[in-house]
Formats: structure tokens, C-alpha cells, sequence
């Protein structure tokens, strides 16, 4: 029914009911139609009080929090209620839906790579990501609201940003011991402006690297190629003399030499950055590898050393022969070019009590190197002495390369030296690359 219909119902009932109880009383008293239009009024008011006291129930409830149910009326005040509690129900559902979306998308933003950082239209922090937190040094509670140029004083940002001009992200650090940012603005709706950061310190790194590799290369060859250049100019000019020839030849050789060995240990370098790591069970025999590895250092020493060999047979190695071999051969090649003639070279191989590692090692009784270089020995073309190094075919890879392989095989590259006295050097691998051969375990057992 029509809630208003409803109403007027009710209240010409109470009118109706009114006027005939009080046309029924006056009746009694002679007084019928005071009676009648006295008692109409009073079902009028009592109607009137009974529907204003339903109302205020309903108003009282709507001061208040409205968590309780609305006041259960029949009627039209009953019907406004359930009405009112219903949409005020729907109301909080779809609020509760949105909140959860954004919740779930703000915890999106949070999880991205890159720093995101909301400004309002005067500047001020809306909102920011972890990651933008941690590379500006914000706190995402407590900075909220304050003005980004007060936070972040960059010269290059605070420019930046109040230029206006966004075509193109800037790179800065935002402080001391900071890393370095790539950050680009995006200014969106009225005023407001998206900051996205990003960490570049590594990239950077690795730029600085390739730049610093690519001219440790080119100067590299260079000094070899000049010298080469300057022989074949005065072969052009002035021919040799018989005596003269071999003299000359040998030294061009040298240099072709030192150019072939540094070609090659780059290309080494760049077959083990390119290669998977080597598998984990592919099994090689280590003796064969060691006694070519030791002939080829008997052959550089030329009986210059006196060198000792003390290996367990019968050891198998999960890996790349070529790269182990490789490294072996650069631990032991050290070791006779920074062992003065006479010397001792101590090569060892054995499987370690503690944990079970495999540890090639190498001890020599050479020139030593100062505890402040050690740290460094594995960077490419790092060396302590750089002429020593290059009149003994050094190219300055050779630890790098050693250090690459194992990495590569799960292990490590320790090193102890010191000067005058000695050093030694020990390439370990990891417990589950090793074993028995099964032939040589059988027999042990
Ligand atoms: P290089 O080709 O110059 O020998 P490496 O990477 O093999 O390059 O070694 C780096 C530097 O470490 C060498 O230049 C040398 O100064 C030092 N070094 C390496 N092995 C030894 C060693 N056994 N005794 C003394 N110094 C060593």
C-alpha cells in the first residue's frame, strides 16, 4: 500500500475512533457534539504523538553509529527504517569492496621494482611506495603531507621537478651513500604529479666496469701492437743482417705472444660468463688433468723450481675438465713466475677431513704479495707489479679466470701470502663435486 495512503488511514481511524468514543461519552452527559469533536481531537493527538514517538526512535537511531538494527516498526516508519538500514548496508559493502581493491592495488605498486611517489598538486606527498621510501629515505607514515622538496634537497630533483619540463628522466643520488636514481616525472589530473624511481647504482657499476674493461683491453694490445708497428717500420727502411734476424724475430714473437695469450684468456673469461654452469653430475678423473697441469709447469720452470707434487689418486671431480684444468694451470703458472730461480712449489690435492671439500693447492716459496693486495688479486688486470707481470707473459686474468671457474663449480679461491716468504693459494670445491673413483673407493675399502 501507498505508505502516505497508510498514513491517512490510520490517522482518520484514530479521528473516527476519537470522535465516536467521545460522542459516545458526551452523549451521556448531554454535551454530543462537544463530545464527538473532543474526542476526534484526542485520536487525532494520540495518533499524532504515537506516530512522532516511532519517528523519534527512528531519528534517534540515525544520530547515532547505526551498527545496531534500525528500530523494528510496522508502517510507514517501519518500511523508512528497513529502507534506510538497507541502503546504509549496500553503503558499507560496496566501501568495504572499494577499500579492499585498493588495498590490493596499492600492495601492487608496493611490490613493483621501481619507487613510486604520489605529489599533490602543491608538491606535497600524497603517497609513496617501500621501494621509493628506501631510495629517497622517506618514511611513508611520518612524511606524509610534507613538501618533497624538503625531503628530497637534490639539487638535480628539486630543478627538476619545479622546471616543469619532463620529457626525459634525470639520474642523481640522493645523498650521501645513497644509491643512484633514474627518475622520471608524470604529471596526471590536475596538478598532481607521479615520481617513479629507480635503482641504477648496479647498471652504473657495470658501466663503469665495461668502460674501465674495454680500456684495460685496448691499452693492453696497444703497447704489444706499437712496439710490433715500430719493428716492421724499421724492417721496411733498413734491412736486417743476418746476425740482427733471430734477435729481432724473437722479440716480435714475444710480442705476437703476449697479444696471443691475452686474446686468449679473454676468450676464456667470455666462454665462462657464457656457458651454463657446469652440470653436477658429469664426472671427470682428476689425475690425468693434474699430471698434464704439472708437466706444463716442469716445462715453464725449465728445472728452475724444485716441484713437489702430493696428490690423492683416483679423485673425481664433478665438472668442466678444460675449465678446471685451466685454472690449475694459472695457480701453477703463478707460481713459477713469482718464484725467484731455486725456489720450492708445493702442489697438493686432497679431499679436506672437515667437510669433504676438494682442495687443489699451491704453495711457493716466492716473492709474496703485501696483505693490501689480496682483496683485489681476482680483478681483471689487477697486479702488483705490472712489469713483472707482463716480462713473465702475465696478462693480469689469470686469478680472475681461476676465481670465475669456481664460482662456477660451487667453491671458492683462498688465498694467504706474505711478502719475501711466500704464498699459497687453494682452489676448493664443494664436498658434493667430489668422490672416489669407484674402482679406487672399492680398493680403499
Ligand atoms: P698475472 O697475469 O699478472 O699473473 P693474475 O691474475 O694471475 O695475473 O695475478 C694477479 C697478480 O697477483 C699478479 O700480477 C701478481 O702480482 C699477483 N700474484 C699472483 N700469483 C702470485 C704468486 N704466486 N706470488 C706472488 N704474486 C702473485
Amino acid at each position: 500500500m501507498n505508505p502516505l495512503l497508510g498514513r491517512a488511514q490510520t490517522a482518520f481511524f484514530a479521528l473516527l475512533a476519537g470522535g465516536l468514543l467521545g460522542g459516545w461519552v458526551g452523549n451521556m452527559v448531554r454535551w454530543p457534539i462537544i463530545g464527538t469533536i473532543a474526542g476526534a481531537l484526542c485520536g487525532a493527538g494520540a495518533a499524532f504523538a504515537f506516530d512522532s514517538l516511532r519517528a523519534a526512535r527512528l531519528l534517534e537511531w540515525l544520530r547515532g553509529s547505526q551498527e545496531s538494527a534500525a528500530p523494528r516498526d510496522t508502517g510507514f516508519w517501519g518500511e523508512m527504517g528497513y529502507r534506510i538500514e538497507r541502503a546504509l548496508r549496500l553503503r558499507d559493502v560496496r566501501i568495504a569492496r572499494e577499500h579492499a581493491r585498493l588495498q590490493q592495488f596499492l600492495l601492487g605498486i608496493d611490490a613493483s621494482p621501481n619507487g613510486v611517489l604520489l605529489l599533490d598538486e602543491r608538491g606535497q606527498i600524497e603517497w609513496c611506495n617501500a621501494r621509493a621510501a628506501d631510495h629517497f629515505g622517506l618514511d611513508p607514515v611520518r612524511d606524509r603531507a610534507q613538501r618533497v622538496t624538503n625531503l628530497i634537497r637534490a639539487p638535480t630533483f628539486v630543478h627538476y621537478l619545479q622546471g616543469g619540463l619532463f620529457d626525459a628522466p634525470i639520474e642523481f643520488a640522493s645523498g650521501a651513500g645513497r644509491p643512484m636514481l633514474s627518475v622520471h616525472v608524470q604529471p596526471y589530473g590536475e596538478g598532481m604529479k607521479l615520481v617513479l624511481s629507480q635503482d641504477i647504482t648496479e647498471r652504473e657499476r657495470t658501466d663503469a666496469m665495461r668502460r674501465d674493461f674495454v680500456a684495460n683491453v685496448s691499452h693492453e694490445i696497444r703497447t704489444p701492437l706499437t712496439v710490433l708497428a715500430g719493428f716492421v717500420d724499421t724492417l721496411a727502411s733498413v734491412p736486417l743482417s743476418t746476425a740482427e734476424q733471430p734477435r729481432v724475430l724473437s722479440l716480435m714473437r714475444e710480442q705476437t705472444d703476449r697479444i696471443q695469450s691475452l686474446v686468449d684468456d679473454l676468450l676464456t673469461l667470455a666462454q665462462l660468463e657464457g656457458s651454463p654452469r657446469p652440470e653436477p653430475d658429469r664426472w671427470i678423473t682428476l689425475d690425468a688433468s693434474l699430471a698434464r697441469v704439472v708437466a706444463d709447469a716442469r716445462l715453464l720452470s725449465a728445472d728452475r723450481h724444485r716441484i713437489s707434487v702430493d696428490a690423492v689418486p683416483g679423485s673425481e671431480v664433478a665438472g668442466v675438465e678444460t675449465e678446471l684444468v685451466s685454472a690449475m694451470a694459472n695457480l701453477l703458472g703463478n707460481a713459477v713466475r713469482y718464484t725467484p730461480d731455486e725456489g720450492r712449489i708445493d702442489v697438493r690435492w686432497h679431499v679436506r677431513e672437515t667437510d669433504g671439500c676438494g682442495v687443489f693447492e699451491v704453495r711457493d716459496s716466492g716473492i709474496g704479495i703485501a696483505r693490501e693486495h689480496l682483496p683485489r688479486l681476482t680483478e681483471r688486470f689487477y697486479r702488483v707489479d705490472g712489469s713483472r707481470s707482463r716480462q713473465t707473459g702475465g696478462t693480469g686474468l689469470g686469478l680472475a679466470i681461476v676465481k670465475h671457474v669456481a664460482q662456477r663449480h660451487g667453491g671458492e679461491l683462498e688465498m694467504e701470502s706474505e711478502p719475501g716468504k711466500g704464498s699459497r693459494f687453494r682452489l676448493v670445491l664443494p664436498a658434493a663435486r667430489v668422490r672416489m673413483a669407484p674402482r679406487t673407493a672399492s680398493t680403499h675399502a
